[in-house]
């Protein structure tokens, strides 16, 4: 039987594994880490308000009734399209008939990977973890501090990028702040922590319609975050964010940095040695292949494909459909047939900005506020992979929306360990 491998356990690669569910191909999925992970509940882990365990399951579980699959937990280094071999990081190479690359993206900090440490971007559970330490232990570290100024830099939250994660954190942030750690502190009064957005374009949500951008900035606003349009982040350090806008270079005093920027197609692209967009997304074709290998696919996040003239989008629902195409497309070629090319179906964009505040448009209709809100809790549950997920999410949000709290705010370590201070820049 032809050998399929598939690189990631995304959204991507899962929907690819699925479609060969019944095929007589053997497939092989590899992935680095051993869990399927739902990213856009990633930010409810980062601020505490989802455990790890609600928005992720392990690969080998969703797929164990796939009998012609094995799933291995490894990652890749290095791809050989001549010798039709991917090679594993201890070296391993197993070859293969036909492969689908699903390895996805990263952050892209422009050139200045130094920030990475002091400001972390949310893509895996472990950024998530990360992120999660630093706002609680922000807040733990205020209580502590006598002086008013350095009290205040604790307290000062700052997001940069108001993309679709950005606006979710920011929106999440000044949440926390206002109601969920409201009694909890005898020094400071939470309501004098600052959530500052800053973002180098003229409106948040760069990828909506200009009206619900106005709309989505109008409920930051209310939420209490502070959004600073048309600023362009030229410094990061411990203690304050350096950027310029039309008034010139500017100082933000802030211990707390959170990266929601940039975005960068996985190196592994770059293995396949064809030719990359300026994000290093591989350039497909319109079938999903790769040009002078119609047995290697490239989908997801990693792929710059084009879907009726128009780039397809870095969303979960393209993911999940090139993963569909590839794997009927490797199909088609086993059997001798033509294979066909992807059209994305845009099913429309959703983005949460707090409690009862979202923007959302599907199709011609577009609206906001509490019913975009509850159309995104809807949604969001419904393509949560399994039942217990699903259950489990439903009652941390019904806890969450009747009382303020939130279930996961534990902080792994102790400060006299090997807990660092968030603003030291340990991971
Ligand atoms: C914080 C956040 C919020 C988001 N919110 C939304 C949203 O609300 N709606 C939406 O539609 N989209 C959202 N997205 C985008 C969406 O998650 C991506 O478009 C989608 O995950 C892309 O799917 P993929 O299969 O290409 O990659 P991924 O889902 O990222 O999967 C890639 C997989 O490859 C594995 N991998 C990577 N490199 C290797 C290697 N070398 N070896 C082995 N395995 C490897 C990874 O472990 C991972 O499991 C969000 C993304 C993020 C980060």
């Amino acid at each position: 039987m032809p050998h399929v491998i598939i690189i990631g356990g995304g959204f991507g690669g899962l929907a690819a594994a699925r479609t060969l569910a019944s095929a007589d191909v053997q497939v092989t999925l590899l992935d680095r880490s051993n869990h399927h992970l739902f990213q856009p509940l990633l930010y409810q882990v980062a601020t505490a308000g989802l455990s790890a365990p609600a928005i992720s399951a392990p690969i080998r579980s969703i797929l164990a009734d796939q009998r012609n699959l094995t799933s291995l937990m490894a990652a890749v280094s290095a791809i050989d399209v001549t010798r039709k071999v991917v090679v594993l990081e201890d070296a391993t190479e197993i070859s293969y008939d036909y492969l689908i690359v699903a390895a996805g993206s990263t952050h892209s900090y422009f050139g200045r990977d130094d920030w990475a440490a002091l400001a972390p971007g949310l893509k895996t559970l472990e950024d998530a973890f990360n992120i999660r330490r630093r706002i609680l232990m922000a807040f733990e570290y205020a209580e502590r501090e006598t002086d008013k100024a350095k009290r205040l830099e604790w307290l000062t939250f700052t997001v940069i990028g108001a993309g679709a994660t950005g606006v979710e954190m920011a929106g999440t942030l000044i949440e926390i702040a206002r109601h969920t750690l409201k009694g909890e502190f005898r020094r400071i009064d939470p309501h004098e922590a600052r959530v500052v957005l800053l973002e180098g374009s003229e409106r948040v949500l760069g990828a909506y319609p200009p009206d619900l951008s106005a709309k989505a900035q109008i409920q930051l606003s209310k939420l209490g975050v502070d959004v600073r349009t048309g600023c362009r982040v030229t410094d990061i350090a411990v203690d304050a964010v350096r950027y310029v806008n039309r008034d010139g270079e500017q100082r933000l005093a802030s211990r707390t940095v959170i990266w929601s920027a940039g975005v960068a197609a996985s190196p592994l692209g770059r293995a396949l040695q064809v030719p990359l967009d300026r994000a290093g997304r591989v350039i497909v074709q319109g079938d999903l292949s790769i040009p002078d290998h119609p047995e290697v696919f490239v989908i997801g996040d990693l792929a710059a494909a084009v879907s009726e003239g128009k780039p397809v989008p870095g969303v979960s629902p393209a993911a999940k459909q090139m993963g569909r195409l590839a794997a009927l497309n490797i199909l088609s070629r086993i059997a001798g047939k033509a294979t066909d090319s992807f059209v994305y179906r845009d099913y429309g964009s959703l983005a949460t900005i707090g409690r009862k505040a979202a923007v959302a448009q599907v199709g011609k209709f577009k609206f906001s506020g509490y019913p975009a809100w509850l159309f995104w809790l809807f949604v969001h549950v419904y393509f949560l992979i399994g039942f217990r997920n699903r259950l489990l999410v439903m009652s941390d949000w019904a806890w969450a929306y009747l009382t303020f709290k939130r279930s996961a705010r534990v902080i792994s370590g102790s400060v006299d360990g090997k807990l660092a201070k968030p603003d030291e820049g340990a991971p």
